[in-house]
């Protein structure tokens, strides 16, 4: 099984794919460290986006995209990756359906974590004190926050269409909701 996780910076999408991908053994790919990656190893395409991570926008979805192919086309990855940040826009998501289909591959579960900005705030506040992340600060947490609200709509639309949308409060607690998440993949599972 395939498993996209969205929502706003702060919303527990890393911590809960870790929960995921120790439950029922699936690979996490987390676009956002494989970019951070690409900045601490000093690469071309690092000292390229830094500046844009650091300001809280969004990196091109061809850089993405090509990131992403990588490891969708892995044989030892095939149908047991959580997305954690991918897609974020509608033209990701269209990409995400058409990389998925060129290795047989499809989304079983959209998880849509929903958090408030002052939620977001606060938790990033928290996550700059244990992680030395150069966008964890309250000004660029608003702007990621922003950037989240703007590009996400009409992704969610598409999603909601096609049914696989499940809307988890990401207000609750950490194993609250790792619970209902587990819950809702065993009833994919069937
Ligand atoms: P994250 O770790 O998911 O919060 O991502 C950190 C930052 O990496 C984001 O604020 C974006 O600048 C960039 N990033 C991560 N994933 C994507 C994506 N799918 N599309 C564009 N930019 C991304």
């Amino acid at each position: 099984m395939n498993i996209v996780i969205f929502g706003p910076p702060g919303a527990g999408k890393g911590t809960q794919s870790k929960f995921i991908v120790n439950k029922f053994k699936l690979h996490q790919l987390s676009t956002g460290d494989l970019l951070r990656n690409e900045i601490a190893n000093k690469t071309n395409l690092g000292s390229k986006i830094s500046s844009i991570i650091n300001s809280g926008e969004l990196v091109s979805d061809e850089i993405v995209g090509n990131l992403i192919e990588k490891f969708i086309s892995n044989g030892l990855y095939k149908n047991k990756i959580i997305f954690d940040g991918y897609p974020r826009t509608l033209i990701q998501a269209k990409n995400l359906d058409f990389l998925l289909k060129k290795y047989d591959q499809k989304i079983d579960i959209v998880l849509k974590l929903s958090v408030s900005l002052n939620t977001v705030k606060k938790r990033i506040l928290e996550r700059q004190t244990q992680e030395n992340r150069g966008d964890d600060n309250e000004e660029v947490a608003v702007k990621r926050f922003k950037t989240y609200e703007n590009s996400s709509k009409d992704l969610l639309d598409y999603y909601e269409r096609s049914d696989l949308l499940k809307v988890i409060n990401g207000e609750a607690g950490i194993s609250e909701i790792s619970t209902e998440i587990s819950d809702l993949i065993e009833g994919i599972k069937g």
